[in-house]
């Protein structure tokens, strides 16, 4: 656990110190669960949205994207269920008067049990070796197999208090399995209330004929409401999908978690319209292909996993989340969700039009069900940052700090460097930065002796280190070095082009895919 948080710690210092991610106003003190994107950040941010979009929209004939506002009509709010449904169950500690989400208490409780099974499978594996079969020490050893009767009866007592809105049961569960505050170690506990989580705004001159409105908590609805404009415009034919990158915002509760959970934060949605009764095999196929979508940035499979939903929100007939090993354990990353035709319909019934697409196969009108994924864009920043984070001893006894970003990702694909700040090396240096920086986003840098500079961009996360010498003024040739293997290559420097794009072009790591 302490490593755990060590290593999170170390996340949200380099952050800071190489330009990534600042506290919002922070020389107010900051607010909490805001955050900027430095320069280094936002490159690596609109990276990620661009993997995204490529992904999701350009490789996709059916699917198009639109950018709707973020104020919406308040009827909105009240068609999606957000004004009456979208609340957090929140419990105080009377000791430390910290305030917590009763439902992630119990999950995280939950979660720890299921680390220690893993614990008792990793050493199971360690003794027997290739013998080893996880499927049968599952279903056999007694340790592992009281725990998982545990959790199972966590789950179905958590989905129970949730399905019954039962807010006592709710305490009763919390104190019953002994969690205590974090903070104060005590079980005082105040009883579990709702909490909405839409920030209200106004909007008006005056405060008499202001009419209420929110700050979306989801962009999602921006795509229901303009559902049948795309379908006609786009003369889209089901199924299609229809995607969005955009602000959201929560008051959310806990927010201790950095860009994990924020208040104001960044979705990367698409809801894909198909006939009803087709939903459950383009849930699976949404499933598969988003997955599919994280492994082909190379940040490991074993650090993925499915959780497939208990409780199922209001709107939905399947839900799964897709879970990133953060350095504070497995948590939802994205969710895939079969939202069936609720949210159309209830627009058709509080907005009196139709939403309704015509099938020419069929020859009949029907409202489509919805399949969406809904990644957070801050999360998968922070997927991203942390696993990339690290430190790696060196033959010569020291360590290094890499940010082993995907190249395609890092914000800067190549840092050039003079030798020295004289001979004319700086000018060679700055030919090259003219010609790449068309194609590459690049950075230049005379200061200090090489070797400083190499560690900088290693901690920065830049891909490729390029060094003129004196040697390059006869042959025109630099000095290539490659952040993760620290290989250096002498190569041409018309060569520079191919073998940085190589590395770095969106298509070779998508067709990963
Ligand atoms: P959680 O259970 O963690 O609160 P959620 O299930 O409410 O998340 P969704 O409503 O499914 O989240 O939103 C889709 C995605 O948006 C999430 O998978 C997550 O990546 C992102 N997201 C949701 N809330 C936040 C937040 N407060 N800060 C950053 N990202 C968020």
């Amino acid at each position: 656990m302490a490593k755990q948080e060590d290593q999170f710690k170390k996340v949200l210092s380099h952050a800071k110190e190489y330009g990534y991610v600042f506290q919002s106003s922070e020389i107010y003190d900051g607010l909490s669960a805001v955050y900027d994107y430095a320069q280094n950040g936002v490159e690596l941010k609109k990276n990620i949205r661009d993997y995204w979009w490529k992904a999701m929209v350009q490789m996709h004939e059916n699917i198009v994207g639109i950018d709707a506002a973020i104020l919406m009509h308040p009827t909105t709010w009240k068609a999606s269920g957000h004004v009456d449904a979208f609340n957090d169950p929140l419990i105080d500690n009377k000791d430390s008067k910290k305030r917590y989400r009763a439902d992630v208490l119990v999950e995280d409780f939950r979660e720890k049990i299921s680390e220690k099974i893993q614990k008792d499978i990793d050493k199971a594996k360690k003794r027997f070796g290739d013998a080893f079969n996880e499927d049968e020490f599952r279903n056999t050893n007694p340790n592992v197999l009281r725990r998982q009767k545990q959790m199972d009866e966590i789950t179905e007592k958590l989905t129970k208090v949730q399905e019954e809105n039962d807010l006592e049961g709710f305490r009763q569960l919390i104190i019953d399995l002994g969690i205590n505050c974090p903070v104060s170690g005590s079980s005082n506990w105040t009883e579990v209330k709702q909490f909405n989580l839409m920030f209200g705004t106004q909007i008006g001159a005056s405060a008499e004929n202001a009419t209420q409105v929110y700050l979306r908590p989801e962009t999602a609805q921006g795509i229901f409401v303009n559902f049948l404009n795309v379908q006609k415009t786009g003369r889209m034919k089901i199924p299609f999908g229809i995607a969005q990158t955009g602000k959201a915002f929560r008051n959310e509760i806990v927010a201790r978690q950095f860009i994990f959970r924020m208040r104001e934060f960044e979705q990367m949605e698409m809801q894909f319209f198909v006939k009803p009764g087709t939903q459950q095999e383009w849930y699976n196929e949404w499933k598969e292909t988003r997955l599919k979508w994280h492994l082909s940035l190379g940040m490991g499979a074993e650090n993925y996993r499915f959780h497939d939903h208990d409780k199922l929100a209001h709107y939905a007939d399947a839900a799964a989340d897709i879970e990133f090993k953060f350095p504070f354990g497995f948590k939802e990353l994205e969710g895939i969700h079969s939202r069936t035709d609720f949210d159309l319909k209830a627009h058709e019934e509080y907005s009196g039009k139709k939403l309704q697409y015509f099938d020419h196969e069929e020859n009949k009108s029907y409202v489509p069900y919805v399949v969406e994924t809904s990644i957070g864009l801050d999360r998968m920043f922070l997927a991203v940052f942390s696993n990339s984070l690290q430190e790696e001893e060196l033959e010569n006894g020291t360590t290094r700090t890499v940010l082993k970003l995907p190249a395609v990702l890092a914000p800067f694909k190549a840092a050039i460097f003079p030798l020295v700040k004289k001979d004319g090396l700086p000018e060679v240096a700055r030919k090259i930065m003219d010609d790449l920086k068309w194609d590459f986003n690049v950075f230049y840098d005379e200061k200090d002796a090489v070797g400083k500079r190499y560690r900088r961009q290693d901690a920065a996360g830049t891909p490729f280190c390029i060094t003129v010498d004196h040697d390059t003024l006869q042959d025109d040739s630099v000095t290539i070095r490659h952040r993760d293997t620290m290989d250096q290559k002498r190569v041409k420097i018309t060569d520079l082009k191919d073998i940085i794009k190589a590395e770095v072009d969106v298509k070779t790591w998508l067709q990963k895919m």
